[in-house]
């Protein structure tokens, strides 16, 4: 039975929840919904994004922008150093002076290569990274001052982009589908939870594996799981899903590359079921501009794909 905010309720054989995430605050001392009026997140579109971008678009020139990277898994890996790309972009045309600093929970990131080398090319001195090892995770924020606090020392920023640890939205451990990561295990063949079997779990919230929390992959998935569906109504055998998910990172209008992969059930999870494809360390400016038009292409379709 799915109850509905009018009163309503409705009865389901099956149930596909797709509910994507939810921020947990209470994983970062200090962080709350109040911190982040102060604080965005902006991992949410919306008001925060609007937020994030009139702090940056007030903030005098020479200003410091930090911002703070959760720790796997979380909603669009390649996600943070992209966004950090695009306001160097910003800052580099509008108030050279600034800085950016990434403040990470994690040593690694997808795409690393190619990202590190186009700030070196476009953004020379302005993005600085500061990953576990060196102390960059962030242990708690105090916004009355917009200090970041890290395993090794306290930062003050102009602007702050505190991106919390997340888990599957929240009416999934409402029903019982996630687990006590806060992220719901499914059957990589029917996207069925495993700890509800009539409910299947899709996009964001569940998880299943290598496959990466994106649109691309969730779209994927979708489609997989409505096939699953009808396999299980109709009694006839389930055919095993290949999902193939492409991501585009964008570091400058004229200047993206990609990553796509398949991926298959093995084991009870999803794997790589072919190499990974992804751009080369070396390319020329026409290439990354070439990649820049797909990455628009790409968000034209999918979006018609998604919403008509
Ligand atoms: C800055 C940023 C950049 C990104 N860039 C890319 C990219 O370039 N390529 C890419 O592939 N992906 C990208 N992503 C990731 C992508 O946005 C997500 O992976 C994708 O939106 C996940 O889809 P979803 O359907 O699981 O969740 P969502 O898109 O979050 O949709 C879930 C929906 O469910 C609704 N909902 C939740 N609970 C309930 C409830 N109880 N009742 C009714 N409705 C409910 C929510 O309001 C929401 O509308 C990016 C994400 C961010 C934050």
């Amino acid at each position: 039975m799915v109850g509905l905010a009018d009163g309503a309720s409705l009865s389901y054989d099956r149930l596909v929840l797709a509910p994507g995430i939810d921020l947990r605050f209470e994983a970062l001392p200090g962080y709350n919904e109040a911190a982040a009026a102060k604080m965005p997140h902006a991992w949410t579109a919306g008001e925060q994004t609007a937020l994030l971008r009139r702090q940056i678009e007030s903030m005098e020139d020479g200003g410091l922008i930090a911002l703070a990277v959760p720790a796997n898994p979380s909603r669009c890996p390649p996600g943070p150093y992209e966004r950090a790309s695009l306001i160097a972009h910003y800052l580099r045309a509008r108030k050279p002076r600034s800085k950016i600093l990434i403040l990470d929970a994690k040593d690694t990131f997808p795409l690393q290569r190619l990202f590190e080398n186009a700030w070196n090319e476009l953004y020379a001195g302005m993005i600085e990274r500061v990953s576990l090892s060196q102390g960059g995770r962030v242990t708690s924020v105090d916004p009355a001052t917009n200090t970041i606090v890290t395993d090794f020392g306290n930062y003050t920023a102009q602007v702050a982009n505190i991106i919390p640890p997340q888990k599957a939205g929240r009416i999934a451990a409402i029903a019982g589908a996630a687990d006590n990561t806060g992220w719901c295990p499914i059957d990589p063949v029917s996207f069925a939870s495993k700890l509800l079997p009539a409910v299947h779990v899709i996009g964001d919230a569940c998880f299943g594996g290598v496959i990466p929390k994106s649109a691309s992959a969730a779209n994927a998935q979708a489609k997989a799981c409505a096939e699953a569906v009808a396999s299980l109504i109709s009694g006839k055998p389930q055919a095993t899903p290949r999902l193939v998910g492409a991501c585009y990172s964008v570091v400058a209008p004229d200047y993206a590359f990609s990553q796509s992969g398949v991926y298959q059930p093995r084991d009870g999870m999803f794997a790589e079921s072919e190499a990974v494809t992804t751009s080369p360390l070396e390319a020329t400016r026409e290439v990354r501009a070439a990649e820049a038009v797909s990455a628009q292409s790409w968000y034209k379709s999918i979006t018609v794909d998604a919403f008509g």
